[in-house]
């Protein structure tokens, strides 16, 4: 009987690249059995895909009237998946939209919910997490104490997906009935942001952040130069999107996202306690900045003390070289 249940995030058939960390990290904590809840559009292909990373079992929802990010029905199908494994644990990506489906699903089961876990260990049976708090200031290890089961959000990169599953997970179709009530929310449309070719911030091994020290807008053609060269996704400080620099989405911080990349490089940030609540925990941080006492530098793994715009160029080059 598995012990552990993953929700799966995935777009159209393909798990995300945090679910793949979340099954590898389900697996190293060691509760016993994997499985993983694969909810919405997609859903039978995404399951084929989870046993390279540990799941023992899939357990499928995707009913022909499912949306993508629909609360109510994917809630009713989470709760199905938990009763349906009896996993007493359940990881999932700490992200908005399924937060939203995870708090619902808890109180339905009487569980409790610790999210934004950056580490995870096993005290018998309870899961210990480790997360930052009071924006990033302090670091908590708690666990959810009375009923079960333990909803536990874990934040993108801080696991690195490894496989070591057997490679297929047997797939279990959930039997859900909606009641009426479960269809009260229609999508009548989405839309896509522009990537511009980028990895998303949560899904990218790297980031390179520019902030008011870029000086205009045209800086961030810097910034995403830089990016490219690594593969990494471009993100901003608040003073850069406040001021019209780039979309309001790639903020990150308190206010906006929350990112635990292997590599954030910030330029021209200067480390603000609110920008730190959204990318302290990422695990190497590259400072560039022209003020030695920038407070970005007592969280930086390296520093540069310099004008970015003479610094930027030339390691641009060198990375290329490198490349080539
Ligand atoms: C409720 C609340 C929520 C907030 N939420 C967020 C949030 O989610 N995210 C966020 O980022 N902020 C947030 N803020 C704003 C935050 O307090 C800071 O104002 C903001 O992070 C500052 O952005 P910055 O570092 O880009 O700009 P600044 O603080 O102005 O820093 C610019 C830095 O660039 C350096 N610099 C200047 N020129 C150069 C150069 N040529 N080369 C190298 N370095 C240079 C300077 O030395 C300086 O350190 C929030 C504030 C509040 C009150």
């Amino acid at each position: 009987m598995p012990e552990t249940l993953v929700l799966v995030d995935h777009d159209a058939g393909a798990p995300k690249k945090v679910s793949n960390q979340i099954l590898t990290a389900a697996r190293q904590l060691g509760a016993g059995g994997v499985a993983a809840a694969l909810l919405g559009p997609g859903a039978s292909d995404a399951a084929e895909k989870v046993g390279a990373f540990g799941a023992d079992t899939a357990y499928t929802w995707d009913d022909p009237d499912a949306q993508q990010y629909d609360t109510e029905p994917e809630t009713a199908a989470l709760v199905a998946a938990i009763e349906s494994s009896g996993a007493s644990i359940v990881l999932y990506p700490a992200d908005p939209f399924i937060t939203d489906i995870v708090a619902r699903a808890a109180v339905r089961t009487g569980g409790g919910v610790i999210g934004d876990a950056t580490d995870l260990e096993l005290d018998d049976d309870r899961v210990v997490a480790t997360k930052a708090i009071f924006g990033g200031d302090m670091i908590s290890r708690c666990h959810v104490v009375g009923d079960r089961p333990q909803f536990i959000g874990v934040k993108p990169n801080a696991f690195s997906a490894e496989e070591g599953g057997d490679g297929s997970a047997q797939v279990v179709p959930l039997d859900v009935s909606l009641p009426e009530t479960a269809r009260r929310a229609e999508i009548v449309e989405v839309h896509e942001e522009e990537s511009g070719g980028r990895p998303e911030m949560t899904e990218a091994s790297i980031i390179v952040t520019g902030g008011r020290g870029l000086g205009d807008a045209s800086g961030f053609e810097t910034i995403e130069q830089l990016a490219d060269t690594l593969g990494a996704a471009v993100g901003a400080s608040r003073a850069a999107t406040d001021a019209g620099w780039y979309p309001h989405q790639h903020q990150i911080g308190q206010t906006g996202k929350t990112v635990a990349p292997g590599l954030y490089i910030g330029c021209g940030v200067s480390g603000a306690i609110q920008h730190r609540a959204g990318m302290q925990t990422s695990q190497r941080i590259v400072a560039i900045n022209k003020d030695a006492e920038a407070p970005i530098f007592s969280i930086a793994d390296f520093g540069v003390v310099g004008d970015l715009y003479k610094v930027i160029p030339p390691l641009i080059e060198e990375l290329e070289k490198r490349q080539q």
